[in-house]
């Protein structure tokens, strides 16, 4: 099953990804955190897409590209993967067709209203890089490895408003692409996490 999420910053794409990945054993393959990961393992290489990423823009296709080919010839993906973070530019999905393509888009669709609570207040451990919001983990450390979270550097103000204007003229269009090509599905995102993975697993049980 090769899945795609969409939907904004802030819809739940990793949120849910971490529990589908468990339950249909695939893997989760987030672009934002892999570029993150580049700040430990090739400093080198994120001195170039820092400046992308602290003011809300995408980092160029080929770059992206670049990384994810790589991760997508890694063995795990044999039987198929979430990409959560990708595409985000129908440049990117052209590409991603020459890769393996995907079987399903699964929008997340959120109020906006709802998506700006949620990213004031996501966290992230800057350790093993497990998401939260500040409401679920009231002493802020990381129930795994127990380090002090943080906010993402592109989380704040300035940057999230630079995100949505991105994700509209940029992203938002995917969701057209995909409908185009047969391969949409929509989900109502506005519930809490336990509702929204019923719906998602209604739809993916119900046979992709
Ligand atoms: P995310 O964690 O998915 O919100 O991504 C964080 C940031 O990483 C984005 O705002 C972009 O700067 C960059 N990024 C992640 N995925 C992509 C992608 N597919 N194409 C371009 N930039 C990306």
């Amino acid at each position: 099953m090769k899945l795609v999420l969409l939907g904004p910053p802030g819809s739940g794409k990793g949120t849910h990804a971490m529990w589908m990945c468990g339950e249909y054993k695939i893997p989760h393959i987030s672009t934002g955190a892999m570029l993150r990961e580049e700040e430990r393992r090739n400093p080198h290489l994120y001195e170039e897409i820092r400046h992308y990423i602290d003011r809300g823009e995408l980092v160029p296709d080929e770059l992206i590209f670049e990384i994810l080919k790589e991760r997508l010839a890694e063995s795990d993906c044999r039987d198929g993967y979430i990409l959560d973070g990708f595409p985000r530019t129908l440049k990117q999905a052209e590409m991603l067709e020459a890769l393996g393509g995907v079987d399903l888009a699964v929008m997340i669709d959120t109020m906006p209203e709802l998506i700006m609570e949620r990213v004031r207040g996501r966290r992230v451990c800057p350790r093993c890089g497990k998401g939260y919001h500040i409401s679920q983990i009231p002493d802020g450390k990381c129930t795994d490895c127990g380090a002090e979270v943080t906010i993402r550097s592109d989380d704040k103000p300035e940057t999230i408003r630079n995100r949505f204007d991105v994700y509209d003229r940029v992203t938002h269009p995917l969701v057209e692409h995909y409908k185009n090509e047969g391969k949409l599905a929509r989900i109502d995102g506005s519930g809490t996490i336990e509702e929204v993975a019923a719906e998602i697993r209604a739809l993916l049980n119900g046979g992709v």
